[in-house]
């Protein structure tokens, strides 16, 4: 169910972007949907994001937007020779070139409001 909380925080985050234009004075706009990416280490699944969605925008300026989801990768930096790699059984979740395991988790980790889509109206 960790996935509605997910849901909420990128619906409020959008809300926030969304009141940015308006203040701007802008020409009428709708939100056209939001891009959110899902990091492979958050366990969140992206189906579920969807499903509670169409309920987290009700009443927001999202109402009627779609989401879009985007599988981010994770990624490892290795801190003994500046590698960025892929964690995976295929190299032991050890770095493919130095072997090292001091690696520092860079992406993935984090599920992230990618962009807002804005239509004219
Ligand atoms: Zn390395």
């Amino acid at each position: 169910m960790h996935e509605m909380s997910y849901v909420v925080r990128m619906v409020n985050l959008a809300q926030k972007t969304v009141e940015n234009e308006l203040a701007k004075d802008a020409a009428p706009f709708r939100v056209k949907k939001i891009v959110v990416q899902v990091g492979e280490m958050t366990g969140v699944i992206p189906m579920y994001l969807h499903r509670y969605y169409p309920e987290a925008v009700k009443g927001t300026y999202l109402e009627e937007s779609e989401l879009e989801t985007e599988d981010l990768p994770a990624m490892v930096h290795c801190l003994d020779c500046d590698t960025e790699y892929h964690p995976g059984t295929e190299n032991n979740y050890s770095c493919p070139n130095c072997n090292s395991i001091q690696g520092k988790v860079v992406q993935g980790r984090d599920v992230l409001l990618k962009e807002v889509v804005l239509e004219d109206l």
